[in-house]
C-alpha cells in the first residue's frame, strides 16, 4: 500500500445524493485498487464507512456523516470481455457509459440500464437497480453472474447467486452495508442494431393507460409511460406510453444496414452551475407538460431511435439537477402490488390535488421480486421529481407514503431521503431476514450509512 495516498486522501468533503439534500461530511478516500481499499477497510473507524460509485442515488444511501467512504473510481477497469458467450468482468467503479461504450459495437448490450450510464456497476448492483423491462428481464442482480465482496473482515467472497444465495441477494439491494463490492462478471444482452424501435402513443387517462400498458408488456421488452401529474380530473393520469424492442438490421434503412451498431454521438448540454430556486416552477412545468403531451401521436406510431435517446434521454444535459436551484430536488418512487390499482389512482390524485410541479414523472409494470431488500415487487411503480423545500412536501410525502404501506407497497431506498423508520418494517417484510445476513457478513455493523442510520436499517 502507498501510504502517500493514504495520508494524501481521507479530506473531509462535503456529499450529497443527486438530489443534493442532506448534505454531510465525511473522510473521502480514493484507494487505486483493491490491495489499498482492504487496507483502508481494516483500519477501521468508529463511524464506520461506505463505498460510493458516482453518487446517482437521488438520497443520502451513499454518504457516512462523520465516517469514511471509499470512491470507486479506482476500480473501473475491464478486466475480461468474452464477446462470443456476451460476458464480462469489470471492477464495480466501471461507469455503465464505459461499459456500453465497449460493448455495443461487439453487438452486445446491458440486460438491465437504469435512466442514466452515470452509475458504477458497484452501485447499480447494491441498489439492485431496475429499466424499462423490469416487467419482463428483472433487476440488474438477475444478469450478474458473479461479484467479489471484500467484507469488512478482510475477507474477498466471491459471491454467486447458485453458491451462496443469501450473501449474493443481501449484497444486490443491500445499498453497501454488507461490504464492498469489487469486482462483477456480468452477462449481457446480444443486439443486432444500435437503435430501438420505439412505439409512441398517447393514453387520455388513468384506466386507459394501464389498460394499454398491461396488453403491450407482453409484446414488447421495454415498456415506460410520462405522466402530466398536474392533470386532474377526468384527465387525471393522461400520459404518454411508449414500447421499444431492440431494432433488428431488417428494420433499419438500407444505407444503415452496412454498419448497425455505429451510434451517433450524443450532443451534451451542461446545466448553468447556479439556477435560482423556483425555476421549474408549476407554470413552466404545465407548459412543458402540455407541449409534451400534444405532440405525441394520438394512436401508436413507431419510429427508429438510438439506443442513446431512448434509454438516456436525461444524460444530455449534465448537471439537470442544477435546474432546480440551491434547495434541490427529491424523487418519490414507489411500488404497489397489481390489484391496488385503487392505491395508485390515490397516489395520483394526492399529487395533482397538491399541484405539484414534476416534468418527470413515470409509471412502470414490475416482475418478480428478488433480494430482501430489493425494491421491486410484481406491481405498478411510479416514479415523481419535485423541487424540495416546499412547505407542504413533508405532510404530502408522508401521506403517500401511509398510502404505499397500507396497499403492500414499498418506496425505494435510492431514491429516499425522509422516510420514517415506522414503515420500513411493513414495506420490506423480510427486513429481519437482510439483517441475519448482514450480522454475518458485518458482525461488529462496520458499514454504515446516513440512510441506515435514519431508517435503523441495519
Ligand atoms: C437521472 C437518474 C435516473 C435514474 N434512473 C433509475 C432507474 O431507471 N432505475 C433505477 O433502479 N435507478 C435509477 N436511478 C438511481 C441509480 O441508478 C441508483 O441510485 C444507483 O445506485 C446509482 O449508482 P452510483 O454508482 O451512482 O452509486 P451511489 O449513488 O454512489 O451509491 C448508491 C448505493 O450503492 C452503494 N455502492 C456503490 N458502490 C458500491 C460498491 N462498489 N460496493 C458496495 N456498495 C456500493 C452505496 O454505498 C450506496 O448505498 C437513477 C438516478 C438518476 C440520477
Amino acid at each position: 500500500v502507498a501510504s502517500t495516498d493514504l495520508e494524501d486522501s481521507g479530506s473531509p468533503t462535503l456529499l450529497t445524493g443527486w438530489g443534493r439534500t442532506a448534505p454531510s461530511r465525511a473522510a473521502v478516500y480514493r484507494p487505486g485498487g483493491a490491495v489499498e481499499l482492504a487496507a483502508l477497510l481494516a483500519n477501521g473507524h468508529p463511524r464506520g464507512a461506505l463505498a460510493r460509485g458516482l453518487g446517482r442515488c437521488y438520497g443520502d444511501a451513499a454518504q457516512n456523516a462523520g465516517g469514511q467512504v471509499f470512491a470507486t473510481d479506482g476500480l473501473a477497469y475491464l478486466r475480461e470481455f468474452d464477446s462470443e458467450r456476451g460476458q464480462v468482468t469489470v471492477g464495480a467503479g466501471m461507469v455503465l457509459e464505459a461499459l456500453v461504450d465497449a460493448i455495443v459495437p461487439h453487438g452486445w448490450f446491458l440486460h438491465v440500464t437504469p435512466g442514466t450510464r452515470q452509475v458504477t456497476v458497484g452501485g447499480a448492483i447494491a441498489a439492485d437497480v431496475h429499466g424499462k423491462n423490469h416487467h419482463r428481464d428483472g433487476s440488474f442482480g438477475q444478469h450478474v453472474r458473479s461479484f467479489v465482496l471484500l467484507t469488512p473482515s478482510g475477507e474477498r467472497l466471491t459471491l454467486t447467486p447458485e453458491d451462496s444465495p443469501a450473501a449474493f441477494w443481501a449484497t444486490a439491494g443491500g445499498m453497501g452495508l454488507t461490504g464492498v463490492i469489487v469486482e462483477a462478471r456480468l452477462q449481457l444482452l446480444r443486439v443486432e442494431t444500435a437503435r430501438i424501435r420505439v412505439h409512441r402513443e398517447r393514453a387520455g387517462d388513468l384506466d386507459q393507460l394501464m389498460q394499454r400498458m398491461e396488453a403491450g408488456d407482453r409484446r414488447h421488452r421495454y415498456s415506460v409511460a410520462w405522466i402530466d401529474c398536474l392533470a386532474r380530473g377526468s384527465a387525471l393520469g393522461r400520459s404518454v406510453l411508449v414500447h421499444g424492442d431492440h431494432a433488428t438490421r431488417d428494420d433499419l434503412h438500407v444505407t444503415e444496414r452496412a454498419h448497425p451498431l455505429v451510434r451517433s454521438p450524443q450532443v451534451h448540454l451542461r446545466a448553468p452551475p447556479w439556477a435560482p430556486s423556483g425555476l421549474l416552477n408549476r407554470r413552466s412545468i404545465r407548459a412543458f407538460n402540455e407541449l409534451y403531451f400534444r405532440r405525441a401521436p394520438r394512436h401508436a406510431e413507431w419510429r427508429l431511435e438510438s439506443l442513446d435517446s431512448f434509454f438516456y434521454p436525461l444524460d444530455a444535459l449534465r448537471d439537470w439537477n442544477r435546474l432546480y436551484g440551491p434547495r434541490g430536488l427529491m424523487q418519490y418512487q414507489c411500488v404497489v402490488p397489481f390489484g391496488q390499482e385503487d392505491a395508485l389512482r390515490a397516489l395520483l390524485e394526492r399529487i395533482s390535488d397538491a399541484q405539484c410541479p414534476s416534468f418527470l414523472a413515470v409509471i412502470k409494470r414490475m416482475g418478480a421480486e428478488t433480494g430482501p431488500l430489493s425494491f421491486p415487487m410484481p406491481g405498478w411503480t411510479l416514479a415523481v421529481d419535485m423541487p424540495a423545500g416546499r412547505g407542504a412536501l413533508g405532510p404530502l410525502l408522508d401521506g403517500l407514503d401511509q398510502l404505499v404501506a397500507e396497499a403492500g407497497g414499498r418506496i425505494y431506498l435510492a431514491k429516499d431521503s425522509r422516510l420514517r423508520p415506522e414503515l420500513l418494517t411493513a414495506m420490506y417484510p423480510r427486513l429481519e431476514e437482510w439483517r441475519r445476513v448482514r450480522r454475518e457478513l458485518d458482525p461488529n455493523g462496520r458499514m454504515r450509512s446516513d440512510l441506515a442510520r435514519r431508517l435503523s436499517l441495519a
